[in-house]
């Protein structure tokens, strides 16, 4: 499948200088959506996962899917703020900015083997605060995955060596 195809390059989005590349496209188009995230099922089923774990809003996207087809759970990390009970938080830097992650205090049983899926690796902030919460709580990283890598960004640096899929690379 060439989903590139269905990936929107957005100059300049959402500020001067950044290339956006626009997912819903993909999103929009049942066989190529069904294919990513049938792609990204294949990879996590050999890996004993007990819960998937995803960044809003477009880990939600493609990690619900996944979590469904798995036949597990999904735990969403949320901005400071939007997450209703107990949770912890980690500071961390974006592409285009800074923000606060949370996620519940009970999301993860100490032991459990977590799927970490997002859209789209850039510097790798984002997945390494997310690493960072789950391993606060216990939880064991047995993989990340994701639709699209930014490799000129080098995010992959940050992943301190855990397994990664990505299915497009620019
Ligand atoms: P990172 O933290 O720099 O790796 O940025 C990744 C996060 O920012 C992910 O949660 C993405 O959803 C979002 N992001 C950054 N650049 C893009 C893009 O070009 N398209 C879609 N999402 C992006």
């Amino acid at each position: 499948m060439d989903y590139k195809e269905h990936i929107a390059i957005v100059e300049d989005w959402p500020k001067e200088g950044v290339q956006f590349k626009d997912i819903t496209p993909l999103m929009d188009n049942g066989p190529a959506f069904k294919a990513a995230v049938d792609e990204i099922v294949e990879y996590a089923k050999d890996k004993e996962i007990d819960i998937v774990v995803g960044p809003e809003a477009r880990g939600f996207i493609v990690g619900c899917p996944v979590s469904y087809a798995l036949e597990i759970g999904f735990a969403p990390v949320r901005k400071e703020g939007k997450l209703p009970r107990d949770t912890i938080k980690v500071d961390y830097g974006l592409e285009y900015g800074k923000d606060v992650l949370t996620i519940h205090k009970d999301a993860i049983k100490p032991g459990q083997r977590v799927l970490i899926i997002d859209d789209l690796l850039a510097t790798g902030g984002t997945i390494e605060a997310t690493i960072d919460l789950v391993e606060q709580l216990g939880g064991e990283v047995a993989g990340c995955a994701f639709l699209i890598e930014l490799t000129y960004l080098d995010g992959r640096s940050k992943l301190n060596n855990h397994d990664v899929l990505t299915l497009m690379q620019y």
